[in-house]
């Protein structure tokens, strides 16, 4: 071995960074574009050359030193605070003030909402942990509106660009923060079991006692918490630190050891009479809560498109610059198969995450309705075996740590599991199918966009529409109705919207069964080159 060689190593890739994140990912620029977003391009140029710097080692930082309980302080005093490295507040600040918890609020302007998702998927390909309190905050907004006074007082705080950690008064504060605390020990998804206990003091007062078996981003500086109030549930504002200066009776037990998402402290909190401002009406607690959750469903569609962005970035990258017997990967039939395949559903959850947003700027109640369940069910299902084809492209450098692929594998599964569960997401299309029969409508007015534009899809749809007409056993077929939704949806995007070999290798093998059940199976005639090479990221502006 020469010296040289001995320095450096041969047949490794360049490092995939300093690169514009957003502008390499060109079905995120068209779709920007297209949903009504292009006055915010020049913004999300900017931010994605920011993101593609620094903010890549800081989402390493941040997940390497994860967050710190400290119950109290050196004197025994109960403080209940989180202890962050400082990448941690490096990121959130970035995306506070570059308003990623909240464009449309802030900036209400047609395409905000879209602008705001494309930041959002370039953010949360740097680190996903920080897109917990940014979403949780943004989507508390809409549920604020229950109540015009709490709103007049916070929409403000949460609202601001700026970014201030640290418990106390939120009057005095620049910039506020908010969570949500619904599940306990006994149940998650139905919350109607929850036993935490409202009690009122006045009329609009309650102090709350109880436990919350998931209450995420502790540090927050408000949560809207349910609890059992006289007439039933009740959502609630429940603030950290008191007007007083005092803190709430908010304690924190411990934080949970979580398989991904390390950078973000998610704990397990004991409410001790800890007072808090009723939101919307009592007993109407679900009700109230929903606009937020909806959000926040938005959210994990969109996080789980960006954990998608990331790892086909990577594995494209890597492919084009490793060599194996004697050729790049990428050059290889076999490996432009796998890369191409993975493409498809990268793309596939970037049009429709921004055709969705669309739906929310344009208040398009009926579309948002079903489409964001639906959308938020396969395009977080469909991560989890994206992930992991992708690791392996790296071969067994994927499956270390440095490469970043081990923390988006561990991140995959998660936005499938909170804010409805698979399960509970299905059943919420049916019971949008049932009661809101105007989404259907709305969603089937989509698909027929692309009518005659690819035989499968025509197809599919015929299929779907018999589907829906069947009443029989629905809870049992909810996922297969739900993933046949999905892949109607993401497919008359692509068809309307996607270069000729993207929609077609869709179709063919999502719709028409033209693949297999492991990635790399796409049929004889994909133009797996173009695909690929559509979704490769190069860097310095394009030359590598
Ligand atoms: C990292 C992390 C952070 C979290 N942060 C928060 C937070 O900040 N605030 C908060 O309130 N919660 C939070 N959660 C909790 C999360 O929202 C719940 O875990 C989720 O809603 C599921 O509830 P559960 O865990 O009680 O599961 P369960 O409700 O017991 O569900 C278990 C399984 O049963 C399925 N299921 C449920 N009902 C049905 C049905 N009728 N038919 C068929 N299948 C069904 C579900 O889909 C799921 O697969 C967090 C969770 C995680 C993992």
């Amino acid at each position: 071995m020469t010296s040289s060689a001995y320095l450096r190593a041969a047949n490794q890739p360049p490092p995939l960074e300093g690169y514009d994140l957003f502008s390499e990912n060109r079905p995120l620029v068209e779709a920007l574009r297209r949903e009504g977003a292009a006055w915010a391009e020049e913004r999300c140029v900017a931010f994605g050359r920011l993101v593609g710097g620094e903010p890549l080692e800081l989402g390493r930082l941040a997940n390497e030193h994860p967050p710190a309980l400290r119950t109290h302080d050196r004197f025994g005093n109960r403080i209940d605070e989180i202890e962050f490295h400082p990448a941690w507040h490096a990121l959130l600040r970035l995306g506070v003030e570059n308003g990623l918890h909240a464009l449309p609020w802030h900036e209400p302007q047609l395409g905000a909402h879209v602008a705001r998702a494309a930041m959002f998927v370039t953010l949360a390909q740097a680190e996903a942990g920080v897109g917990c309190p940014l979403s949780m905050t943004f989507a508390a907004v809409p549920a604020l509106r229950a109540d015009p006074e709490l709103m007049a007082e916070w929409e403000p705080r949460f609202t601001s660009l700026a970014y201030e950690p640290g418990l106390r008064p939120a009057v005095g504060k620049a910039g506020a923060l908010c969570g949500m605390a619904l599940t306990e020990k006994q149940g998650g998804s139905d919350v109607r079991a929850n036993e935490a206990r409202a009690v009122p003091v006045s009329d609009t007062e309650a102090l709350l006692t109880g436990h919350k078996w998931f209450c995420s981003a502790p540090m927050c500086d408000a949560f809207l918490v349910l609890a059992q109030a006289p007439s039933g549930l009740t959502c609630y504002l429940l603030p950290r630190v008191l007007p007083d200066g005092e803190r709430n009776a908010f304690r924190i037990q411990r934080l949970k050891d979580k398989l991904g998402n390390r950078s973000n402290a998610s704990s397990e909190i004991e409410l001790e009479g800890a007072w808090a401002r009723r939101l919307g009406e009592e007993g109407r607690g679900v009700a109230t809560i929903i606009e937020m959750v909806v959000h926040t469903r938005l959210d994990c569609a969109l996080g789980s498109t960006a954990l998608m962005r990331r790892a086909v970035g990577e594995a494209t990258h890597h492919a084009a610059h490793r060599a194996a017997f004697g050729k790049p990967l990428a050059e290889q039939p076999l490996m432009q198969n796998v890369l191409a395949d993975l493409c498809l559903d990268a793309e596939a959850a970037t049009v429709t995450a921004l055709r969705l947003a669309r739906a929310y700027d344009e208040g398009d109640h009926a579309f948002r309705r079903l489409a964001t369940s639906v959308s938020k069910y396969w395009i977080c299902k469909a991560t989890p075996p994206l992930v992991a084809e992708a690791l392996e492209c790296l071969g067994g450098n994927g499956y270390v740590e440095e490469s970043a692929l081990p923390r988006l594998f561990r991140e995959s599964p998660l936005n499938s599991i909170w804010e409805g569960s698979g399960n509970v997401n299905s059943l919420d299309v049916l019971r949008a199918m049932e009661r809101e029969p105007e989404s259907v409508e709305a969603l089937r007015a989509e698909l027929l966009e692309a009518a005659g534009g690819n035989r499968h899809l025509d197809v599919a749809v015929a299929d779907l529409e018999a589907e829906l007409a069947d009443m029989i056993d629905l809870e049992l077929r909810a996922r297969r109705i739900v993933e046949h939704l999905a892949l109607c949806l993401q497919a008359s995007l692509l068809v309307r919207h996607a270069p000729t070999a993207v929609a077609d290798a869709f179709c063919a093998t999502r719709l028409g069964g033209e693949g297999g059940r492991a990635f790399g199976t796409l049929p004889r005639g994909a133009d797996c080159v173009a695909i690929v090479e559509r979704h490769r990221p190069r860097l310095d502006g394009g030359q590598t």
